[in-house]
């Protein structure tokens, strides 16, 4: 039968004992799956702070 590693907690299982594929379990996919959601809610939302001040070097072209 086969044998799969399960993403969450690297356990081998079989395919048919689990309803939750490619997971062990269903908790081993809910684990997953908050892991996940996590990740993309954690995402750095860049505040708008871009130094313009510097840089910026005033030249006549005269
Ligand atoms: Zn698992």
């Amino acid at each position: 039968m086969p044998q799969i590693i399960c993403p969450t907690c690297h356990q081998t299982f079989a395919s048919e004992k689990t309803s939750a594929m490619p997971f062990c379990s269903v908790r081993c996919q809910r684990i997953d799956l908050g892991r996940w959601l996590n990740e993309e809610q954690g995402l750095p939302c860049e505040p708008e702070d871009i130094d313009e001040d510097e840089g910026i070097q005033e030249y006549s072209t005269n």
